[in-house]
């Protein structure tokens, strides 16, 4: 039987390589729906190979424009109008969305599938008890596809948490990894969207040149896996081939290799316990004799003592660190900041005395996570614009 499968930012890096993946295979799918923004070109051609049976396009024009086109499918301009019409349930969901926009329509998908592999970090850090509340009340099976939590997750199975002792979450070290301070303080775009391993959105890969991406994933596997940060470890890891270390409390430690793309993590999640094969490199001995590991320079990755400020419980003050973050990655990305002001202006909104308060406060509906969202946003928009560049 054909599974049916949903992918929430179908034309983004994560909903791409998951479509090139079930491109191979489609007589095994029905795609019953995709989503995007702004990206016509990407999702017209999605369209035509995939058929898909229902489509979510946020943006108007777009939206207005691909209803015109195909008369035969279902086509919503937004995720409220599709939720209140859909009443199936899907074999499998991708969420790779990016940003806070991708926590409503995570959870409401949640109800409509067996399986939510979920990309989509900031539902994971702002709302994870939201999640895993859905999860448990619908029954329905969660993976992580951050290729770190996707590791950890592979090298858990089968065994107990409380056997964990310590897990290592590598770090590539992203562009600036060679560069000295003072040329990193002047970076422009170009060069922070540039990764040496990885090809990911703009926004992900500024967090990787930042290591906020870091700090990021040790909050998602913080709450993903109920462990305390003091069994998380951080190292560099150049090469990008191990993904997570895990040791556990009967002498044994796992690590789990893969080629430095996300289509392994993401096929393991669509074919889970399945004998369906996919091409990867061979194991080279000048690759396995290279593996470095060394510890994160604080003078060229300030942004990872962030992680101070991270409350031991899910807290509404992630969503303060993540929403604080995006908008000063948004306005590095236009130029109106410069690189290094990134941590120091997210460093001077997490002090801000109004904020201290949202440590103590679970969240405990959306709507109270995207109001505190964009009240982040201002205030740091408003302090990026009057602080010397
Ligand atoms: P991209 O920027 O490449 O893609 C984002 C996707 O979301 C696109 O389909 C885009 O549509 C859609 N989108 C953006 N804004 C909205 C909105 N307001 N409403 C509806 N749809 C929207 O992101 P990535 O694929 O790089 O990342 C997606 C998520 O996965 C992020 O949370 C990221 O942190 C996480 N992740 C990514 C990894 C990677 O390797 N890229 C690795 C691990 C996690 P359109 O293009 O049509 O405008
Ligand atoms: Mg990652």
């Amino acid at each position: 039987m054909k599974k049916k499968i949903a992918i929430l930012g179908s034309t983004g890096s994560i909903g791409k390589t998951t479509v090139e993946i079930i491109k191979k295979d489609k007589k095994n799918f029905d795609v019953i729906l995709l989503t995007a923004n702004n990206n016509l070109k990407e999702i017209s051609k999605q369209v035509n190979y995939l058929k898909p049976k229902n489509l979510v396009i946020n943006n108007k024009k777009i939206y207005f424009k691909l209803k015109k086109k195909y008369k035969k499918i279902n086509i919503f301009n937004n995720f409220d109008h599709f939720f209140k019409k859909f009443n199936q349930k899907v074999d499998y969901t991708i969420s790779a969305i990016s940003g806070l926009s991708g926590l409503q329509p995570t959870l409401d998908i949640i109800k409509h599938t067996k399986n939510v592999a979920i990309a989509n970090k900031e539902s994971i850090i702002c709302a994870w008890n939201l999640i895993e509340r859905e999860l448990k009340k619908n029954n329905t099976k969660f993976i992580p596809v951050d290729s770190e939590h996707f590791s950890i997750w592979y090298l858990l199975k089968n065994k107990k948490i409380k056997s964990v002792e310590e897990i290592v979450i590598t770090a590539s070290g992203g562009p600036f990894l060679n560069w000295k301070v003072n040329k990193i303080k002047k970076a422009t775009p170009r060069f922070a969207i540039k990764h040496p391993n990885w090809s990911m959105g703009k926004k992900i890969s500024v967090d990787s040149a930042t290591m906020m991406n870091k700090v990021f994933e040790l909050i998602e596997a913080q709450r993903i896996f109920n462990l305390d940060k003091s069994k998380f470890k951080i190292l560099i890891h150049p090469q990008s081939l191990v993904h997570a270390i895990v040791k556990f409390d009967n002498g044994l430690t796992k690590l789990l290799i893969h080629d430095t793309n996300m289509k392994i993590p993401i096929f393991n999640t669509i074919y889970d316990n399945s004998s369906k094969k996919i091409n990867s490199k061979k194991l080279q001995i000048k690759h396995l004799n290279n593996l470095l590991f060394k510890k994160i320079d604080l003078k060229i990755f300030p942004s990872i003592k962030i992680l101070k400020y991270v409350p031991k419980k899910i807290s509404l003050f992630e969503t303060i660190i993540v929403s604080c973050n995006d908008e000063l990655v948004d306005l590095f990305l236009k130029k109106q900041i410069n690189f290094w002001s990134i941590h120091v202006i997210l460093k001077k909104i997490l002090n801000l005395n109004e904020f201290a308060k949202y440590k103590r406060i679970t969240p405990y509906n959306t709507r109270q996570i995207y109001k505190l969202s964009e009240y982040v946003r201002l205030k740091t928009k408003t302090l990026s614009i009057r602080s010397p560049k």
